[in-house]
């Protein structure tokens, strides 16, 4: 029975990198598998999938006006695939999900999302809340933070390095870099009263 999975993790754990290895490993095998990716300028259309360890795959991007299942569906039409990955997976509607679960149970094809678990501020992405739900299977993708501990939270810091404690969840383009942390260590950074 195909199953819709939910890898998450921080920032900068190699997410991407997980989804394209499992994707070879299927590709190895002589099995197609069909990527779609977050659109973040509201187009859909070709895209990729790049891991920060230089490797790359085409995907296709979605948007939140995207219906997966029409689009899953239609790609089923003219090319055969054995799994379905999700990158960006944060980035879903709710709506998204459903349409994902419906992938899994209506067509019986496994869908594999990747995602981050919260953002900057400790809150849950909705896309990943909607997953953390509904998901059969989850996975955690680990990394860890400068003090040995697995690193499940994750700073932004502006150009000049202050941690952010307020501002939009996405932000896409910016000079900002992310730091993941264990949890202590960010409520050390952020402080208790940005931490809630
Ligand atoms: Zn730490």
């Amino acid at each position: 029975m195909a199953k819709l999975y939910f890898n998450y993790s921080t920032m900068n754990a190699g997410k991407s990198t997980a989804l394209l290895q499992a994707s070879y490993n299927y590709r190895e095998r002589g099995m197609d598998t069909f990527l779609l990716t977050a659109a973040f300028d509201d187009r859909a259309g070709a895209g990729k999938i790049a891991s920060r360890i230089g490797i790359s795959q085409d995907a296709t991007r979605y948007t939140k006006e995207t219906d997966l299942f029409d689009t899953i569906q239609s790609a089923l039409a003219s090319d055969e695939f054995a799994c379905v990955f999700i990158d960006e997976a944060q980035f879903l509607t709710p709506d998204q999900v459903w349409q994902l679960a419906r992938v899994v149970d209506d067509l019986n094809v496994p869908v594999m999302c990747y995602g981050l678990r919260v953002d900057f501020l400790g809150h849950a992405f909705p896309g990943s809340a909607a997953l953390l739900a509904m998901a059969d299977e989850m996975r955690e993708v680990k990394t860890i933070c400068w003090c040995g501990k697995k690193a499940t939270m994750v700073v932004r810091k502006d150009a000049k390095g202050n941690v952010q404690k307020s501002g939009d969840q996405i932000l896409i383009g910016g000079n900002d870099t992310y730091v993941s942390l264990c949890r202590k260590h960010w409520r050390a950074a952020i402080g208790d009263d940005a931490a809630h």
